[in-house]
């Protein structure tokens, strides 16, 4: 097996580095995620190497030989190599003696069996290890042929010590299409989320997000395991009905892993946009629990956009104190229907600047829309002519991605000689309104106003 990193730079440096473990005596393999990715044909951007046979001094001086080094925490036998996304550590065991992810007692032991080295790996096709000199494959769990067969499997008993694995389980599945083990079912339904930091589940729901391929399937493991009831508002959508007409995929739960599925095939590969748009995709309905009813003969959830606004901001809010991102996805949860009202109501400028205005990027809340509309199998692709409308009009009046700016500014009312006070933001903001309607296009049409009402003072 012939794994390389995808920067030549990077990837010279780590075969310098094994070769200087060999000329010392140990050996060092590549381990954990980059074989995987490397079997999955994937580009390798960072890498493990694990040596094995060397105490933690001699591996220091080997690495020290080619790169600067340092040591990660205090005993754990992990080196992180400055300059190259490299990390080598020693082979070693952990056991759990306390809470949370740092309730480990870990051992280091440049002699441990493979195997046992291997055991603390989560799953079996994260534990294929590859020497790259000999290119000797070691895979005590049969890590490839899981991975032949796209099935997700733990490694072992320990694999309970962790909580977050089910998490990290959760975004393997999606991001490479896998299905789970019945056995890595039973054993994640036992785990309690004990003691996990937010910020780490934060991570692997943005992997999710931000990689996710089948993230239905990512939902549906988090379901069979019963850890979707740690997301209460996401476990919510389970069973909440749907009319069949509108969507004949079933249940809300349903629909949302169709709709994440739509919006990983037309992601656009830029994270930070990813995140805000498949966290509204995730979240769009969560209004509907609260709003569903049997009304006039159909289940509909009237008001469910802007009912589904606090539970977005609890379950965003649980993981990341990011206030901005949570913002900006309540935003467009709010007006997640509106490209169809507007369209429907043929709406005016006014009515899509003021849309806009509110939801600062309608680049955005077409992208939810669309994944919205192309989330209900077998529903046709019959083309969505709301969202074709709305992106010509927000392209017209030049806030396809962003807000519109006020044309009248404070300097503006100075200049007209003015001095700032109170009625200042009075003036301003009656400007923007007249703005968003259509009646101030220029300075000249704002200060002619800011006369009109001077003059009615
Ligand atoms: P990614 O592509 O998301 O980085 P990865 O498999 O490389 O996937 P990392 O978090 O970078 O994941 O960890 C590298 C390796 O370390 C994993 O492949 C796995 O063998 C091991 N590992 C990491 N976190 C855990 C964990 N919580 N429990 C068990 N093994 C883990
Ligand atoms: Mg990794």
């Amino acid at each position: 097996m012939d794994i390389h990193l995808s920067d030549p730079r990077h990837d010279r440096l780590a075969r310098s580095i094994a070769e200087r473990v060999a000329e010392r005596g140990g050996r060092a393999r590549y381990v954990g995620g980059a074989v995987r990715d490397h079997l999955l044909g994937l580009r390798i951007e960072d890498l493990d190497i694990e040596v094995i046979g060397l105490g933690p001094d001699d591996v220091h001086a080997a690495v020290g030989e080619v790169a600067k080094v340092s040591l990660v925490g205090s005993s754990f036998g992990v080196f992180k190599v400055h300059g190259a996304p490299i990390d080598v550590s020693l082979p070693r065991t952990e056991r759990k003696v306390g809470r949370g992810h740092r309730g480990f007692e870990v051992e280091v032991d440049p002699h441990l069996p493979p195997e046992r080295a291997a055991a603390r790996r989560d799953f079996t096709i994260n534990a294929i290890a590859v020497d790259p000199l000999t290119d000797e494959v070691v895979d005590p769990f049969g890590g490839r042929a899981d991975l032949d067969a796209r099935v997700l499997r733990h490694t072992s008993d320990q694999f309970r010590e962790d909580p977050l694995r089910v998490l990290r389980g959760m975004q393997f599945v999606a991001r490479f299409g896998l299905a789970p083990a019945p056995a890595t079912v039973a054993v994640a339904a036992g785990i309690e989320p004990e003691g996990l930091a937010p910020e780490r589940v934060f991570e692997e729901w943005s992997k999710l997000v931000r990689r996710g391929v089948a993230i239905g399937a990512g939902l549906e493991f988090l379901r069979a395991t019963g850890w979707h009831h740690h997301t209460p508002e996401l476990a919510a959508l389970v069973g909440v009905p749907q009319d069949p007409e509108w969507h004949p995929e079933g249940d809300v739960w349903t629909h949302t892993g169709h709709v994440m599925d739509a919006f990983a095939a037309a992601r656009l590969g830029d994270d930070e946009e990813d995140l805000v748009v498949g966290f509204a995709c995730l979240c769009h309905d969560l209004g509907k629990p609260a709003t569903t009813a049997w009304i006039d003969g159909r289940w509909r959830s009237p008001g469910h956009e802007a009912a589904g606004v606090p539970p977005t901001r609890a379950f965003i809010g649980s993981m990341t104190n990011q206030r901005g991102l949570a913002d900006d996805v309540a935003r467009l949860v709010a007006d997640h229907l509106k490209p169809d009202q507007l369209y429907q109501a043929d709406s005016t400028p006014r009515a899509v600047r003021r849309l806009a205005q509110r939801v600062v990027r309608l680049d955005r809340l077409l992208r939810v829309a669309h994944a919205d509309r192309n989330g209900r199998p077998p529903a046709p692709d019959d083309g969505f002519p709301a969202a074709d409308w709305l992106r010509e009009q927000a392209a017209a009046l030049d806030v396809a991605d962003r807000a519109p700016e006020p044309i009248v500014r404070g300097r503006d009312l100075i200049d007209l000689g003015l001095a700032p006070g109170p009625q200042f933001k009075r003036l301003l903001d009656a400007c923007f309104e007249a703005q968003l309607d259509g009646d101030v296009t220029s300075v000249d049409d704002g200060l002619a106003l800011v006369r009109r009402l001077l003059d009615d003072i």
